[in-house]
């Protein structure tokens, strides 16, 4: 049986998910893709958890995604004499490129190429934004700050710096080494942290070369502001509320996350909602009701996949907190109002075959009220497409290339299948009528919706729509 929902549920690993059968438990759970964190965890560590994963794929019944999620260029403090010390409201503090352990008064910040970017009055936020430093001035090796909110900070925190798009390259030496591991792993997505232009996705699409999907993830306002460009460049996109909520007021952050998942879904790309989805489920075996609305939220506004981070990778109950999102989910698909508020922006095609097909092939299942629509494609192109139209009834994707099955793991709506390509006519039709009743999408005697392209295993060729019903020879 395949997944009875259509929203996506992505689930990080961690120390309390790296088992076979954690990780087997999180999948029939509900886990359609794995994220692989690269900010923690050693290369062998990720080695270990890919194959893991790829053991509980040889049992499950449709292919899982593997995602790996690089670090990018955070910044982070230098470590202190004594582990910590507060600073308080009004004092100087000094961030500088001294390599000596930092004190009350100083402590060294390793990133030599922003200190000419900060401008007097601009905010540094340390350790998720809990401590506010306002610039007073800075040279060429030091930055003065006065102290706007104190508090504890220690060692090695983050620091962001909102409003200023910092002179970073997209990827530090570490994401490039961790990059190319992960791709000689064989993952299928690759998300990029703290992209600031479209350069940044460029750049990391040169050198993944097709061989992952790219996710650039929304966690600067200077990506917001460039959302579109970044879309035309990347092929999806994460609203990383996590450190969006640090970059911006949080309570911008909703909106924000309606407009992101909105320009995505129009231009095709995958969107993950991501981030404090359900974290007090780190600690406790049920959520709040907040929680709950907010993972409703997400589904109602039609993303594509909805994701845990510290809930399954580091959590006290990751494989309740997938389930919480599963139920969610097929709760909020059932709902009468789910249909009507994904449709209500009904996207208008774009003029290619594809489009047309796809959006032919909704209105025909919904006419005839087919059971299921079929769609064949090698790169996946063309189940994207027909995934964009949120049809009301189940899409069945075959493909000859297991990659993309994978791939397509993280897509809306999409239940994939890796098998051969049609040699014939006759082919196409039995094989969709065989494998739409083998994994219970339809019934014998209901009428399923094809989409193919012909001549036939020619890629990106979709041109082909046909109307067939599953009997029991395709069984
Ligand atoms: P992170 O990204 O978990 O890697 O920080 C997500 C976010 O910032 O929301
Ligand atoms: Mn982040």
């Amino acid at each position: 049986m395949h997944r009875q929902r259509s929203t996506r549920i992505i689930a990080t690993l961690g120390p309390a998910s790296s088992s076979l059968e954690a990780i087997r438990n999180l999948h029939e759970a509900g886990a359609d893709v794995f994220r692989l964190n690269m900010s923690h965890g050693r290369h062998d560590d990720i080695a270990a958890l890919y194959h893991t994963i790829r053991k509980v794929e040889e049992n499950a019944r449709w292919p899982i995604g593997v995602m790996v999620d690089l670090q990018g260029p955070k910044l982070r403090i230098g470590a202190f004499a004594d582990g910590a010390v507060t600073l308080t409201e009004g004092q100087r503090f000094r961030l500088d490129l001294e390599a000596a352990p930092g004190s009350a008064e100083r402590v060294t910040l390793p990133h030599p190429e922003i200190f000419s970017v900060m401008g007097g009055g601009v905010r540094l936020l340390l350790d998720d934004g809990k401590i506010r430093l306002r610039v007073l001035s800075h040279g060429a090796g030091h930055i003065d700050t006065e102290v706007e909110v104190g508090g504890k900070l220690s060692n090695r925190k983050g620091v962001n710096v909102p409003h200023v798009v910092l002179p970073l390259a997209a990827m530090t030496d570490k994401d490039r080494e961790d990059l190319d591991f992960a791709l000689k792993l064989g993952v299928d997505w690759v998300a990029l942290s703290f992209v600031q232009r479209p350069e940044d996705v460029r750049e990391a699409r040169a050198i993944i070369a097709g061989r992952a999907g790219i996710i650039a993830k929304i966690e600067k306002p200077s990506a917001f502001v460039s959302l579109d460009d970044i879309l035309e460049e990347a092929d999806g996109v994460m609203v990383a509320r996590g450190d969006l909520g640090v970059e911006l007021p949080p309570e911008e952050v909703p909106g924000i996350q309606k407009r992101i998942v909105r320009r995505a879904r129009a231009s095709g790309k995958t969107v993950i909602v991501a981030t404090q989805m359900l974290e007090s489920m780190i600690h406790s075996p049920v959520p709040t009701r907040a929680e709950v609305s907010d993972v409703a939220n997400a589904v109602f506004d039609g993303a594509d996949a909805i994701m845990l981070s510290g809930e399954s990778a580091a959590g006290a109950y990751p494989c309740e907190a997938v389930s919480v999102m599963d139920r969610v989910a097929f709760t909020v698909e059932s709902d009468p109002m789910y249909l009507a508020a994904v449709q209500s922006d009904l996207l208008i095609p774009e003029p290619t075959t594809a489009d047309a097909i796809s959006a032919a092939a909704r209105q025909v299942a919904e006419t005839i009220n087919a059971a299921a629509i079929v769609t064949y494609t090698t790169s996946g192109s063309t189940a994207i497409r027909a995934a964009r139209e949120r049809p009301k009834k189940p899409l069945l994707v075959l493909t000859p290339k297991l990659a993309t099955a994978r791939r397509l793991a993280l897509v809306w709506g999409l239940h994939c299948v890796h098998t051969e390509d049609a040699k014939s006519f006759q082919d196409m039709i039995n094989k969709a009528c065989h494998w739409a009743l083998k994994t219970d999408l339809v019934d014998i005697g209901d009428r399923v919706v094809i989409m193919a392209g012909m001549p036939f295993g020619s890629p990106g060729k979709t041109n082909t729509l046909r109307i067939a019903r599953a009997s029991s020879e395709h069984a």
